[in-house]
């Protein structure tokens, strides 16, 4: 069986990536930082998703020899000129989810452009140490107060204007399908179906 590195100690990442494999059918062996005792994580200083993405995957690609993937992603708000961004993981430092969400609700009450992405970029490094980058984005918006259980981090701040919920009230039946990660995750199963095929 192929084995592929998620580069990632967050477990609800982890899980997600796992759903979506196992509903595009790809059977793989994941392995993770955790499986290796690797409490270690390269420092995120790039600019971009897409040069985190890039950080993470190559760090432990560098390391175990495994083909790598690795995710960065967070939630950029258009009135907030698209902060938190790349600074999402770090935004309120050790303050919980809670009061990080509702720090943006009291941030964000006097403004009518509730409008916000969730974004990610995959970043994959293949067995002859090649890079390959996917995008996924979901539009939203900043809701009033927060709802919902299921999820993790801003998921009950971010509202998916066609239900009128938040992705926390939406779970994962939605996330796996619809969420940034899954668009960016989904793109990449695609191609590394077709690659496993040869
Ligand atoms: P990363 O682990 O460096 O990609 O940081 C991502 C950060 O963005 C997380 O710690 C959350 O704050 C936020 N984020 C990313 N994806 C999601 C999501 O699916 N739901 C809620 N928050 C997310």
């Amino acid at each position: 069986m192929k084995k592929l590195f998620i580069a990632t100690g967050n477990k609800n990442k982890v899980y997600e990536f796992k759903l979506i494999f196992d509903e595009l059918g790809l059977d793989i062996e994941l392995l993770c930082p955790k499986d290796f005792n690797d409490d270690t994580e390269p420092v995120e200083d790039g600019l971009t998703f897409e040069e985190n993405a890039i950080i993470k995957a190559k760090y432990y690609f560098d390391k175990y020899h495994i083909p790598t993937i690795a995710d960065d992603s967070g939630m950029c708000i258009e009135f907030l000129n698209g902060f938190p961004g790349i600074y999402s993981a770090r935004f309120m430092g050790s303050y919980s989810y809670p009061e990080k969400n509702d720090a943006i609700i009291k941030i964000m009450e006097d403004s009518p452009n509730r409008n916000a992405t969730f974004n990610c970029v995959v970043a994959y490094i293949d067995e002859e140490g090649v890079t390959h980058t996917f995008e996924g984005i979901n539009h939203g918006t900043i809701a009033y107060k927060q709802a919902g259980s299921e999820g993790f981090g801003f998921d009950p701040l971010f509202v998916i204007p066609e239900y009128n919920k938040t992705e926390a009230e939406l779970g994962f039946a939605y996330k796996n399908k619809y969420s940034h990660r899954a668009i960016a995750t989904k793109k990449f199963a695609e191609y590394y179906k077709d690659r496993v095929k040869d």
